[in-house]
């Protein structure tokens, strides 16, 4: 069946209010514009970011929405203008974007491109403004550009990687996002030398990506900073091979992980969103060469405080956003790592459900059970 140029009909998971079950509706989808892309997603995940706009406690809410940014799924048709994809290609849309064109997507340093970089209120498509989705006339707002809660979407082509078609969907849709967050964190970020130790700080998702980072890298000693020690199990199996929960301990953890370490880590990445753990991960590297870097997304009100000495004692400070990954020129490569084994996928993937039965991986998360919950979409 032909279906380019035409609107599609499909389901979608509808968050029609703030913290409410998202409803299964009848969409329509519109043909992709100038620079956009039509996917049909097969497999997506549930990330906290979802989470934490589907609850809108900390920011201006945006409904109806059809939330979802990690995701695996197939190109169906192509907008005027979009040259490197065309309908079969197997993809995964991406939170944020690369348009190739601007002194970021220039430069060798950064992925935060000016036109595509995140931004989480915007609810329609960069074009023209306007959602691709529908019920009955009513627009349907977009999240994070990708809204992957759908069996069809609409996206950006520069927020679109193109990948390996070999590569299971049902596995490396994680890819896009927090597990490349994590373990770019590492590996292009911290930049451990092999030998070398590293601390992590918080063990969700993010942070078991950075520590599988660490463990390509070769770390020696992989050290997990939880404040929930029944993380520390699940970590095992991700190669940390030491845990701290700093509620077990009189003296700040900084000193704690110095006295483990011999006056310090090489590397540390905090993946929690606190601003204790952040000061906590810089002041507990080694003086002379120690690199921490920063992931996790603080309170709007944090503000950093350490002393400048531990700068001056040759400490560094780094923080980094979808590690430092461009989308479209490097996703391609952590797919491969995955296809020549060097990067294990299949133990982040804790529960599968079929599309109609998404919200428990809402309660599956909520309930801190789940890492990542692969959803079946035409199930
Ligand atoms: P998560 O909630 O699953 O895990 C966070 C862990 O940190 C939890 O286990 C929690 O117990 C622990 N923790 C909280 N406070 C702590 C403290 N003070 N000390 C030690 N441990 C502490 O979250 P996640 O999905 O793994 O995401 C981690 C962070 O990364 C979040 O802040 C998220 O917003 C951020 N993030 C950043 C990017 C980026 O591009 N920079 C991308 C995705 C997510
Ligand atoms: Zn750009």
């Amino acid at each position: 069946m032909i279906t380019t140029g035409q609107i599609i009909r499909c389901k979608a998971a509808v968050a029609w209010e703030a913290g409410k079950p998202l409803v299964m509706e009848e969409v329509e989808v519109a043909p992709p514009q100038k620079h956009e892309v039509r996917i049909k997603i097969l497999f997506t995940s549930l990330c906290h970011t979802d989470v934490y706009f589907w609850e809108a406690k900390g920011q201006t809410p945006l409904f109806p929405r059809i939330f979802g940014h990690e995701a695996g799924g197939i190109v169906e048709s192509v907008g005027e203008g979009v040259t490197d994809l065309q309908p079969g290609d197997h993809v995964l849309p991406i939170f944020t974007g690369e348009c190739g064109d601007c002194p970021h997507c220039h430069s060798e340093e950064s992925n935060m491109c000016d036109l595509l970089r995140i931004n989480t209120e915007r609810g329609g498509m960069i074009h023209d403004g306007e959602s691709r989705f529908s019920i009955n006339g009513k627009p349907i707002h977009h999240f994070l550009g990708t809204s992957t809660f759908s069996e069809y979407t609409v996206v950006h082509s520069g927020q679109v990687a193109k990948i390996n078609p070999d590569a299971p969907l049902d596995k490396v849709c994680i890819v896009s996002c927090g597990l490349s967050t994590g373990l770019g964190a590492t590996l292009n970020v911290a930049k451990p030398k092999k030998g070398q130790s590293v601390a992590i700080f918080g063990l969700g998702a993010v942070g078991l990506a950075a520590a599988e980072g660490a463990r390509i890298a070769g770390a020696s000693r992989i050290i997990g900073v939880d404040l929930n020690s029944q993380r520390f199990d699940q970590a095992k199996e991700f190669g940390v091979t030491e845990f701290v929960n700093p509620r077990d301990h009189d003296k700040p953890v900084q000193q704690v992980i110095a006295e483990m370490t011999n006056g310090g880590v090489d590397r540390s990445v905090e993946c929690t969103g606190s601003v204790q753990a952040m000061i906590q991960a810089f002041e507990c590297v080694h003086d002379g060469w120690g690199v921490a870097v920063l992931v996790g997304v603080p309170s709007k009100d944090d503000a950093f405080k350490t002393h400048p000495m531990n700068f001056l004692n040759e400490r560094t400070l780094k923080g980094t956003f979808f590690g430092n990954y461009k989308p479209k020129t490097d996703i391609p490569g952590v797919i491969e790592k995955y296809m020549n084994k060097e990067l294990e996928l299949e133990k982040f993937i804790t529960h599968t459900l079929p599309f109609s039965e998404i919200n428990k991986a809402f309660d599956y998360m909520l309930k801190g059970e789940s890492i990542r919950c692969i959803i079946t979409l035409g199930a």
